[in-house]
């Protein structure tokens, strides 16, 4: 029997992952939800951000659904023990190495975004980002004293072809369920590691994916085209570094925060990590007018990729869809719905 770990975590994450559950639970009775404490709730009761135990059951669960973690009251834990350790650690230990953050613009929602409405609506792409590598884990790294008493903080970029060719893998077989086209961004002008992503993938491409259209381009010039012409993108392509940017500003398409979710894969057959974008939100922590619309879709999106069922994942966008387009909404969209009655809405339309 397939399993889910549910990871509420902090601030609104329990909030917003009990609607998420309220889905799951309705669309597949058989499915076995277990739930552990993570993040700072975690901290507070076991004296750990991640435990053992609960890493291990990541591990063999066939997803794992988190909330969020973090807050302000775990600030001065020591750095290993703050709720952020135990997310890169849960992510390490599961070895999630693709990040695949959809933006899809809902047509009811075409008016949130900053964007004028004929550019952003019907907009549905997909970025994938590098997860483990890169600049955030390359050494050496680390600030230093000059003998002359300057200091000099250092970075490495740093990428092999095996941590390049997993994470295009991935873009490529994703894009072979959607539009077809993956558009690989780097900085192959001016940077090493660009021009040897740029070589791999292509090299890929040729051998394994050639009925996908690929094509590359430069990082700062994707930057551009996702705020002049987002709908031209099906499937982008990225780094860590610069699909942490182009990433959020494919959030900032779509209208709210609230409403964007996530997956981290790893290897085929390993579970993923699933997780709205937004954060523990301290600001309306306890008081259900969080959007749990991020969370049932990371779940959407669990269903497709973890556990084969994307006939409940469809079920999930188009009833999300629906929800909206009857102008259910929570306050972060101009609704007036809290945490719960947006769950209603969204099991209603179910
Ligand atoms: P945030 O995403 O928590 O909040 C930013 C703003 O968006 C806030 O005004 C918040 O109220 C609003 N918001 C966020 N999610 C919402 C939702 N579902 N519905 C309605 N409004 C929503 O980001 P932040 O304030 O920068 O960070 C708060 C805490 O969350 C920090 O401790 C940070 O480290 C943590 N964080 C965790 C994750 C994660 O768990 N993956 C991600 C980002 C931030």
């Amino acid at each position: 029997m397939a399993r889910l770990l549910l990871l509420p975590g902090d601030g609104i994450g329990p909030e917003v992952t009990a609607e998420a559950r309220r889905v799951a639970e309705r669309l597949d009775p058989d499915l076995v939800i277990e739930t552990r404490p993570f993040g700072g709730s975690s901290y507070d009761e076991l004296g750990t951000p991640l435990s053992d135990d609960t890493l291990e059951l990541a591990r063999t669960s066939q997803a794992v659904l988190m909330g969020a973690v973090g807050g302000p009251q775990w600030a001065s834990a020591p750095r290993h023990l703050r709720p952020e350790a135990g997310l890169l650690g849960l992510r390490a230990g599961m070895g999630v190495f693709a990040n695949l953050r959809p933006a899809i613009c809902f047509r009811a929602l075409a008016d949130a975004s900053t964007l004028k409405r004929e550019v952003v609506e019907g907009l549905d792409l997909m970025i994938v980002r590098e997860l483990t590598g890169g600049v955030y884990f390359g050494q050496p790294r680390g600030v230093e004293t000059l003998p002359d008493g300057r200091r000099r903080g250092v970075d490495t970029q740093v990428y092999d072809t095996t941590e390049i060719e997993r994470v295009a893998r991935v873009a490529f077989t994703l894009a072979a369920g959607r539009r077809k086209k993956v558009t690989s961004c780097e900085k192959s002008n001016v940077m090493e590691t660009g021009l040897l992503w740029r070589e791999t993938v292509t090299a890929l491409h040729a051998r394994e994916f050639p009925e996908i259209t690929l094509e590359h381009m430069l990082a700062d010039n994707a930057a551009m085209q996702l705020v002049k012409a987002p709908r031209q993108f099906d499937v982008i392509l990225t780094d860590n570094l610069f699909g942490d940017i182009l990433s959020d500003e494919a959030a900032q398409l779509t209208g709210s925060l609230g409403m964007l979710p996530s997956a981290a894969l790893g290897m085929a057959g390993s579970p993923g990590l699933y997780e709205p974008i937004h954060g523990s939100a301290p600001d309306i922590a306890g008081l259900g007018l969080a959007n749990p619309l991020g969370a049932i879709l990371s779940l959407g999106m669990a269903f497709r990729w973890s556990l084969e069922r994307p006939d409940l994942a469809l079920r999930v966008s188009r009833a999300v869809e629906t929800a909206l387009s009857r102008g259910d909404r929570t306050r972060d969209l101009g609704g007036g719905l809290g945490t719960q009655e947006m769950g209603e809405a969204v099991l209603a339309a179910l």
